[in-house]
């Protein structure tokens, strides 16, 4: 099939790959001429595992093309992809003007009949306008379908090929049948709906899994003040199929460019029609108060922070991933400075993107190259995204090259029994506290 996906991010650009790796014709198409190219020169703007590799080789065999030439983009197509971004207003709401515009843009050059398929995260009804954008601008044929994206960064590509479920929202079974067509290959788990409930499945989504994290992270707090382990209580839970045992795992909160979002638009979705979501709105203020759970540990071995050298494992909101967004180290890097702590990072993989986006003027903050310089004369260190050298950190010589012994471990990442042969002071999250 011929297919054209308006916008390379890490929806776009994963799904675009994909598509092309299954044998249909694809054009990805950015607005940002400065991606294209990179893009056209074989790099991935982003870091995704196995996407790079996987893009060559499509480009290569010719099925994926990349483009700022939108108008040529859509007529060769059949399908069109939309896959733009939806951030957050300062209300919370989603921000549809990019997807109003590509809408507005599809219908000043539609050329016959395609199917505009809508991978954004948008609040139900915004696909009844992008049928109303369009329709403003042709009287060619069209059909709109809402297909959500569920793929999770750092393992987008896997998750694309192998996907827990399709939802295929349309009005038009004509549509539906492009669809199941364009999908076939990768699972037989299509749900199809109206597109209202699609548009509902992806917020409902993510605020059900925000909550699990929430929940989790609460029964995590109590269980430092009742001396239970809530790795062990979050074993005995998840055992139980209908509690199921992902997204149990204690920790700082949830971040990233989907769960703050999404919940924010859900709640401001529900309230618009006065709806008061309490328990969506508890999640959000539960996941801000844990990012200070940091602090509070840091408080209370350390006292005052003024002056004090902390060392912070990890910028990124989770492993495998570049993207900052939202990531809780943000939050506690901000309350650190403002507090008088000197500082000294390290992240593999995002620590550019993060001094970018956060910090560019900052200069209290010591950016390191390697992961050991951070620990070298630390009074504390704190590890907040759990990369795997991080995990598979030398225990020993964490404590030998400390100035201090306080490591917090804000992923519940160490085994209480090898932190205890050492002579750290251990913090968890949830877990008793070691030496
Ligand atoms: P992103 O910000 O990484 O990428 C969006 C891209 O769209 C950018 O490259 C931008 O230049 C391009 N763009 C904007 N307007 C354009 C236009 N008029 N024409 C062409 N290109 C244009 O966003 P993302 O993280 O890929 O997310 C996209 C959508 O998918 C959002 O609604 C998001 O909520 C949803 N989603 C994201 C994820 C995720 O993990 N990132 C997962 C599921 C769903």
């Amino acid at each position: 099939m011929k297919i054209a996906v308006i916008g390379t991010g890490y929806v776009g650009l994963v799904s675009g790959v994909c598509f092309a790796e299954l044998g249909n014709e694809v054009i990805c198409v950015d607005k940002l001429s400065e991606k294209i190219a990179m893009l056209i020169a074989g790099k991935t703007p982003i870091y995704e595992p196995g996407l790079q590799e996987l893009m060559i080789r499509n480009s290569n065999a010719g099925r994926l093309r990349f483009t700022t030439d939108f108008a040529s983009a859509i007529r060769e197509s059949e399908i069109v992809i939309i896959a733009v971004g939806t951030p957050s207003l300062p209300n919370g709401e989603a921000n549809l003007e990019f997807i109003q515009a590509v809408a507005s843009e599809i219908g000043s050059v539609l050329n016959g009949y395609k199917v505009i398929v809508t991978k954004s995260t948008v609040p139900v009804g915004t696909n009844d306008q992008v049928v109303n954008w369009i329709r403003e601008q042709t009287a060619q044929p069209f059909d709109v379908a809402s297909v959500p994206e569920f793929l999770r960064e750092g393992t987008a590509v896997r998750d694309t090929l192998n996907p827990d479920r399709i939802v295929i929202g349309t009005s038009s079974q004509r549509a539906a049948n492009v669809l199941y067509e364009l999908h076939r290959p990768l699972t037989d788990q299509v749900v199809q709906t109206d597109i209202r409930s699609a548009e509902m499945i992806k917020y409902a989504s993510n605020a059900f899994l925000a909550t699990k994290i929430s929940f989790i992270n609460e029964i995590a707090n109590i269980c430092e003040k009742v001396e239970a382990n809530v790795e062990e209580v979050a074993r005995g839970m998840g055992l139980d199929s209908r509690i199921g045992s992902s997204f149990l795992r204690a920790g700082i909160g949830y971040g990233g460019s989907c769960f703050p979002k999404d919940t924010q638009a859900l709640i401001q979705i529900a309230g618009n029609l006065s709806y008061d979501f309490k328990l969506l709105k508890s999640v959000v203020e539960v996941n801000k108060l844990q990012r200070g759970s940091v602090l509070d540990k840091l408080h209370e071995t350390l006292g005052n922070l003024q002056g004090r050298i902390i060392g912070i494992w990890g910028l990124a909101f989770k492993p495998g991933t570049d993207d900052v967004r939202e990531a809780p180290a943000f939050d506690i890097i901000q309350r650190l400075l403002d507090e008088g702590a000197e500082l000294k990072v390290y992240d593999p993989i995002a620590q550019d993107n993060f001094r970018q986006v956060y910090f560019s003027d900052e200069t209290s903050i010591n950016w390191c190259n390697d992961m050991w310089d951070v620990v070298d004369n630390s009074d504390a260190l704190c590890l907040l995204t759990e990369w795997d050298c991080f995990v598979k950190a030398d225990l020993e010589e964490i404590d030998l090259r400390m100035h201090g012994s306080i490591l917090i471990d804000g992923r519940n990442v160490y085994r209480l029994e090898d932190v205890s042969k050492t002579g750290l002071h251990y913090y968890s999250v949830g877990r008793p506290v070691i030496n």
